[in-house]
Order: C-alpha cells, then structure tokens, then sequence
C-alpha cells in the first residue's frame, strides 16, 4: 500500500493513543512521509518546515485508525445464512465486498482481519487494496472457513444437492481437516477460520452448546496451519469447545462466550485474545422479534449475549487481551455499524472508552501480527489515524457517526472524513 510524501500535522485536539493511557489533553501529532514522528503535548511539539500540511482537530480527539477484529467483507447484509452460499454468484460478492470495504474505511477502520469470506474474495480483495485499485481497510484474509458435516454451516439439506464449497469446507475427521488447510494453503489465506461450536442461531440441531467439530480434527487443523505459518481462529460458545480450542494450539478465540475457570486459565496461560462480538448478539434480541426470528433463536442470542458479557469482563479484569469485531454483514447487524461494538461495551460491558479503543486499536493490530506498524500513535507507526470532532472520553457512540470525522488517515494519505478530496480512479493501478 501505497504512503504519503511530505510533512502533515495533527493538533487542538486530546490525544488518545491506543496503549492504554491516560489521554494528552492539547496535543499534536506529527507525520512525515506516511509515519509517525511526534506524538504528545503541542506545547512540546518540534518546528515543521513551510510547506506542512495543517490539520485542526477542533477540539476533538486524535486515535489511532481502528482494527475490525472479526470483518466478513462478503456477508452482504444478508436476511437467512442460506443467502450466504446460494443468493449471488462470485461475480457479483466480490463488487459487494469491494463496497464494504470502502465502507470500513470510510467508518475508520485503517485495517481488519476477515473472520471469513464466500470463495477466495478476501485474498484478492486484500491484493487490490494493497495495489491501490479499491480503497479499503489492511486486511488479513481467511477465505473458506472449516466446520464438521452437520455443524453450523452444513446447513443446506441434501435434496437441494447444492455444494457448500464457496462458503465452507466440510470436513469428517482429522485426515480431512489436514486437506481441507492445505487447499486453503493454496488459496493464499493467512487464517484458518473454524467452526468448533454451535450457535443461538441453530437451536434444533446446533445449539450454542455443541460442539462442530471434535479434538482431533481442530489438532490436525492447528498442526497442518502452524507448519506452513498460517494462524488460526474458531467460533467457540460452548465451554467445553474453548477450551479444546485452546488446548489445540489456537491462536485466537472468536466469541469466547461460556468461559468456565478453566478455559479462563487456560486462555491466560498463552494470552490468547479473545473477540467477544457482543453487539450482534444484542441487534439480533432488539431486532428479532421485528424480523421474525423465532423465539427460541432469539432467547439463545439472550443467553449468549449475557454469557458473552460476564465472560469479556472476567478477561478484561484478569488481563486478558480483547479485540473488537462485529460479524457485521447480517440485515439486523449491517456493515457500517461496527463502532456500535464499542459503543456497547462502554454501555452495557463497562469498559472505560480508552479501554475500550486499546481494545479496537492496539490488539487489533497485535492480533493481524502487525503491532509493530500500527495500531498506537507512537513515533516510527505507520499514519493510520483517526481525527473525530468529539471527546471521546464522553462520547464514544462519535465513532458511529462519519459525520463527525474530520479525517482517516492511511499511511499518511486522507481517504476519508471531511477532508478528504474526492478520489479519482487510476486506471495504471487496474491490472
Ligand atoms: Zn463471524
């Protein structure tokens, strides 16, 4: 991806830098050619040469660019699963894709790692916004994702006789958990998205209490990943499928929702992060009833939701590390409402809003593997930032609103905000 020439300040505004700290009240921040060089107090600020590109943070706040911890680009906001596999080709998801990841940009979101994506969109996707064909958040893709036949998303019966294979791969036992890494090996991802559990939204057969897939087949996914350095990651309710997650080799945990003392521990032991993705749960019990979510899916997503919060309080007050990310991408739960996630756990979790954007920046970037060049407004990172006409300390629902953003900064370069210019296609870059 492509970063800024020249010198840009950022200053009238609190700093909050993603580490965890207490806020600089009338700060600045310096970039030079798409990094960062100062960060803190204005008063103590260097001289900039004649030329500098001037940015007013009108009293608002400086963040850094925001991570979505668990972003589907190719969920469409759909209304039924089923329109996931069988709505739309290939063809058209990937234009959709490429929308929503102009949209993430756009809400703030300077990077995000796929929580999964139909075929093998998100690679691709992920080299056209390197390339600078389509504007989008640094992604880390995932492609396909890998559940038991019968679990969660096995859920097309036979009769239809039509293949899965653009959404999951459908794997019975060890050896076809191994085949089914190393076609996504192939395929270019860096994560291994699975499916260790059920979920509120399959109560017959599926249920937030059981399990997709067995030991042995989330061992042989891990073993086969970790030699050829992917990561990998699971939807993981079920107490009993955390912790064979953890004990597997996972590297991070998707949801987390019923933790016991145990699985806690065992999360500890290796510090594993964690992305609860509570407020999807929470749109899906508001919005239920409205769209005709049946009682018992929705009294599921009640029992997740409270399941989901005690669990993300007991990580964050033993140390524990959490992302945000949303599973947006559901008619209910639409792209463009991530910072809802962090709204809700400022609300309704109890979060501090610096914790609560640590959470969203600094681990998001330490879960992508990439801490080290983004993620923190510390001199050497990379200018992914965020400048909003808020105080976030006391309004962090701010982040909803792309109103109220003065600019996003990527690499140094404005691509969206109220300063941002209108972009216009190159078509080199179209190759
Ligand atoms: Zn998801």
């Amino acid at each position: 991806m492509d970063i800024a020439s020249g010198t840009t300040t950022i200053a009238n505004g609190r700093l909050i830098d993603g580490t965890g700290a207490a806020p600089v009240a009338n700060a600045a921040v310096h970039v030079l050619d798409g990094h960062i060089t100062y960060a803190g107090s204005e008063a103590g600020a260097p001289q900039v040469p004649p030329g500098t590109q001037h940015i007013d943070a009108e009293g608002g706040t400086i963040l850094p660019g925001l991570v979505e911890a668990h972003y589907h680009p190719t969920y469409f906001n759909v209304a039924a699963l089923e329109d996931l596999d069988i709505k739309y080709p290939v063809e058209y998801v990937s234009l959709l894709a490429a929308a929503n990841a102009r949209l993430a940009l756009e809400c703030g979101y300077t990077a995000a790692r796929s929580g999964g994506s139909l075929f093998n969109v998100d690679v691709w996707l992920k080299k056209a916004i390197e390339a600078g064909v389509t504007p989008g958040p640094r992604l880390a893709s995932s492609g396909r994702e890998i559940c038991g036949v019968g679990g969660l998303m096995d859920w097309n019966p036979d009769f239809r006789k039509i293949g899965m294979e653009g959404l999951v791969l459908l794997i019975n036992g060890a050896d076809e958990g191994r085949a089914a890494v190393r076609d996504l090996v192939k395929d270019g991802v860096e994560w291994v998205k699975t499916y260790p559990t059920g979920d509120a939204a399959a109560p017959d057969t599926n249920d937030h209490h059981t399990l997709c897939m067995t030991f042995d087949e989330m061992h042989a996914v891990v073993q086969t990943a970790h030699n050829h350095h992917l990561k990998v990651t699971g939807h993981c309710r079920a107490t009993e499928g955390i912790k064979n997650a953890l004990r597997a080799g996972y590297d991070t945990i998707e949801h987390g929702t019923f933790m016991d003392d145990e699985a806690l521990e065992l999360l500890l032991q290796r510090d594993v992060p964690v992305i609860p993705a509570l407020q999807f749960e929470y749109a899906s019990v508001v919005h239920g009833p409205d769209i005709g979510m049946p009682q018992a899916v929705i009294d599921g997503h009640q029992e997740t939701l409270d399941g989901g919060t005690e669990s993300a309080r007991r990580i964050l007050n033993a140390g524990g590390r959490l992302g945000m990310g949303g599973d947006y991408g559901f008619a209910w739960n639409p792209h463009g409402d991530y910072a809802k996630e962090l709204s809700f756990f400022v609300e309704h979790v109890g979060f501090s809003p610096v914790e609560v954007i640590k959470c969203a920046t600094r681990t998001g970037a330490e879960i992508m593997g990439r801490a080290d060049e983004f993620g923190t407004v510390a001199v050497g990172k990379l200018a992914d930032l965020l400048v909003v006409d808020a105080d976030l300390q006391n309004e962090i629902s701010a982040l909803e609103d792309r109103s109220r953003f003065i600019a996003v900064l990527q690499g140094g370069f404005i691509r969206a905000g109220r300063l941002a210019t209108v972009s216009v296609t190159d078509a080199s870059r179209v190759r």
